[in-house]
């Protein structure tokens, strides 16, 4: 189970975060994922490609996402 470190493009501050692939609709890579930060309880949108590394993040919810992981 992949643990990520990245921030949070809301506040910034620093996120980890375990995702798998069941987390994500691996029809279309990168595939996104939404991201509830622990810090400020927003939600963002994470894109990963077929490693689970993160492409990029979006501020808002997009389209497409299955799941949502709480950060720790
Ligand atoms: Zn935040």
């Amino acid at each position: 189970m992949p643990l990520r470190f990245n921030t949070c493009p809301h506040c910034n501050k620093k996120i980890i975060f375990k995702i798998e692939m069941d987390d994500i609709n691996s029809n279309q890579y990168p595939a996104p994922v939404y991201i509830k930060c622990k810090s400020c309880n927003k939600l963002s949108t994470f894109y990963v490609d077929s490693l689970l590394r993160v492409s990029y993040k979006e501020l808002d919810k997009k389209l497409g996402g299955i799941k949502t992981i709480e950060t720790k």
